[in-house]
């Protein structure tokens, strides 16, 4: 699905909304609404697909530092 926005085709993906929130906005459509603004998800838009992808590759990083420091303390 794409959204026009300034005459730009926005890519979004039908996985993900976005809530009202300043950070952490973007939902799981598996999450009806958001407990921090109350957004529901029938009423807002779906997350833009390169902010989707710039979520999941943060969690991504953060989960592979989490386990990589662990291993690190291995070599001596
Ligand atoms: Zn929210």
């Amino acid at each position: 699905m794409t959204t026009k926005t300034y005459g730009i085709e926005i890519e979004t993906n039908p996985d993900y909304w976005d809530c009202e929130c300043d950070e952490w906005y973007i939902w799981s459509k598996e999450v009806p609404f958001c407990l921090i603004c109350g957004a529901h998800q029938e009423d807002q838009p779906d997350s833009r697909q390169d902010e989707v992808e710039e979520v999941l590759n943060a969690k991504s990083k953060l989960r592979s530092r989490l386990v990589a420091e662990p291993q690190s303390d291995l070599h001596f």
